[in-house]
């Protein structure tokens, strides 16, 4: 027998180690699944090269759970070890990379800032075993097995010992703090976590479990007679769908490895990218668009990703530009490093890399989407929009894109990309300072009359709904400086697209005089300056406007979040113009104080045409408009 010392300095890092990555133990699991994985790999490259004899069919990883020893196995039929490897890779190298570790991190306050801890390898198993032991014999031709052990102190013992199969077992002494991974469904769930899609079949057994019979049967003193159970499972699908070309893959084979990966999910996702790169860095998956909900932030931050088909985390905040992570799917790359802190990431030259590239390869996809098939396009587009609007707003190049295809949809359901709109527009809606005056509306129905009276002008209004619209159209204006973006209610019709022509006003300067404080009276000034515009007749007496600039600023404030700005502590403030120009209103002007009943009746029907009448004033005005029926 041979005993020894692990070469660390550290008197005994496992304490260290168990401390500092305390949240999350149960990467254990994946860190020895993964050697045998990588075992089993290399008999297939040694195979492949004709080195080895060993049939790769049967090629498995088994995880073995025995409640009544208290152990978990993990046994592979890979490449093996021999005593001089053991000590090599086991005594010398995976513990020097353990105190690497250890002296690197001991310092640092936050252990939470060791997040992506990939490749901890071996001696994670300290996490949660209190002794742990190696069989192995390696594919080398009369080798024997050779036993190691080791207590989580620097000591261990080697000696030969009799083993049949070719490969290794490791067996895990679960230690007492970390009964949990004795648990079945802990385990299946870790193995379903981060094995799910590993190139080597992996299956958990449960060995012994030593139950009360479910019969009741009693043995002749009258106890519960116990019994076992050996269970057996596949855990992985080895060929997931990223891992095969696109040519090989059907459209329902992609559908079906959206519900492998989200099996609570019920919708279809809309289409899908497969990305497929080799240069400058490795980088495979399938990104799907989802049905975009009212509630984007819970489909948020569904991207797995992976490193060599080995699950590495589900938070890819940073390694794909932010509106991307409304998007579904898989990343794996082996060039992204995993065992650093995420800040660290950040900086990353391939991690920025692969986030511009995923970013080019969605624009990329979108465009030759919309080229081969726009009226498909155009149907999806009310999904796309956020997504788009979404990316405009945070990628500058991805911006820069999707000109190509970004569309506005009008009241009319007729759909245009910017450079389309600008041409059937371009000459109708120029205002007298040459800007083309882009017309929007943010919800069709309630702005029905306001988009109806600019449509009689023969006027294109496009819908611009959602919480992001104003950055948008500020955004394009920014981009493109001969268009003004105008919301139909930002003015009156004949304001919104300015011209020179003057229309005479019927009223006198007089008469306004007299009326404005009537109608002041009546409305108040706290949230409406009342004014007067010479309309055409046909016009609505009253008309309520807010200016597109005070708009927009209170709407991006408050998508922006809420810090205290000087909007926040402005009252709602809207224009009430009225039509010198209308009958109705030259009569009120003629009645004096007595007209007040009608300036209040015109200015809620105002106020109701912009939905601003709510609550206990439109219940009156409904019962005042009742009994003025009744007379
Ligand atoms: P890493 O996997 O990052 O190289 P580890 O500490 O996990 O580091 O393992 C150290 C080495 O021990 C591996 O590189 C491998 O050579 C060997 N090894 C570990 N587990 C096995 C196994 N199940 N079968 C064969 N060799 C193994």
């Amino acid at each position: 027998m041979q005993t020894g010392s692990i070469n660390v300095q550290t008197e005994n890092i496992f304490p260290i180690i168990k401390k500092f990555l305390y949240s999350d133990h149960e990467i254990f699991l994946r860190e020895l699944v993964s050697n045998a994985v990588d075992a089993s790999q290399k008999v297939k490259t040694l195979k492949h090269v004709g080195e080895l004899k060993t049939d790769p069919s049967k090629l498995k990883v088994e995880v073995i759970l025995d409640q009544d020893k208290g152990t978990l196995t993990i046994r592979d039929n890979g490449i093996g070890m021999t005593a001089d490897e053991v000590d090599k890779y086991i005594n010398q190298i995976a513990f020097s990379g353990a105190e690497e570790f250890v002296n690197k991190y001991k310092d640092t306050e936050a252990k939470n800032t060791i997040i992506g801890h990939f490749g901890l390898g071996f001696y994670s198993a300290f996490m949660v075993a209190e002794k742990v032991e190696i069989f192995s014999r390696s594919q080398q031709p009369n080798s024997t097995a050779v036993r190691w052990e080791c207590d989580g102190s620097p000591n261990y013992t080697m000696e030969e010992t009799a083993k049949k199969t070719k490969g290794t077992d490791i067996v895990l002494h679960i230690a007492e703090d970390s009964k949990e991974f004795l648990e079945e469904e802990r385990i299946s769930g870790i193995l379903n976590k981060y094995c799910k899609f590993m190139p080597v079949p992996i299956v958990f057994g449960t060995k012994i479990e030593t139950i009360d019979d479910p019969e009741g049967a009693t043995d002749e003193e009258g106890n519960v007679k116990k019994i076992s159970r050996e269970v057996q499972n596949t855990v992985n699908n080895t060929e997931p769908a990223w891992t095969k070309k696109p040519v090989d893959l059907t459209d329902e084979e992609y559908q079906q490895f959206y519900q492998e990966l989200y099996p609570m999910n019920f919708d279809d996702p809309l289409f899908n990218i497969h990305l497929n790169v080799d240069y400058p860095f490795n980088l495979t998956g399938i990104l799907y668009f989802p049905e975009l909900k009212q509630n984007v932030e819970l489909q948020r931050n569904k991207i797995h990703l992976y490193s060599n088909q080995v699950f590495i985390t589900d938070n890819v905040e940073n390694i794909v530009p932010d509106f991307l992570t409304l998007l579904h799917g898989v990343i794996d790359s082996p060039d992204i490093p995993l065992n650093v802190s995420r800040s660290y990431l950040q900086e990353d030259a391939n991690v920025k890399k692969i986030s511009s590239h995923i970013s080019k390869k969605v624009a990329d996809k979108l465009k030759s989407m919309f080229n081969a098939d726009r009226e498909d396009f155009e149907s999806k587009w009310d999904s796309l929009k956020v997504f788009v609007e979404y990316g405009m707003l945070t990628d500058e190049k991805f911006f820069e894109r999707c000109q190509a295809f970004n569309l506005f949809k009008s009241t009319k359901d007729k759909y245009y990309t910017l450079e389309e709109l600008k041409a059937a527009i371009g000459e109708s809606q120029k205002d007298k300072s040459g800007k083309i005056v882009v017309l929007y509306a943010a919800d069709k129905e309630g702005q029905h009359e306001r988009i109806a009276r600019a449509e009689e002008r023969g006027y294109e209004v496009i819908l611009l709904e959602g919480p992001l619209a104003s950055h948008v159209v500020s955004r394009l204006e920014q981009h493109d400086n001969e268009l003004q973006f105008k919301r139909v209610d930002a003015d009156t019709i004949e304001k919104l697209i300015e011209t020179d022509e003057e229309l005479p006003s019927l009223l006198s300067k007089e008469q306004e005089e007299n009326l404005q404080p009537i109608v002041e009276g009546v409305v108040g000034t706290e949230n409406f300056d009342v004014s007067f515009a010479a309309m055409s007749a046909d016009e609505q007496p009253i008309v309520i406007t807010q200016s597109e600039f005070m708009r927009r600023m209170k709407e991006q404030q408050a998508v922006g979040g809420g810090g205290f700005t000087m909007f926040g502590q402005m009252p709602e403030k809207y224009n009430l113009v009225i039509n010198s120009n209308h009958p109705l209103i030259e009569s009120v002007a003629s009645k004096g104080e007595d007209g007040k009943d009608m300036v209040k009746q015109l200015a809620d029907l105002a106020r109701l045409n912009s939905g601003l009448l709510k609550g206990e004033e439109l219940t009156s005005f409904v019962k005042r408009s009742v009994e003025l029926l009744g007379k």
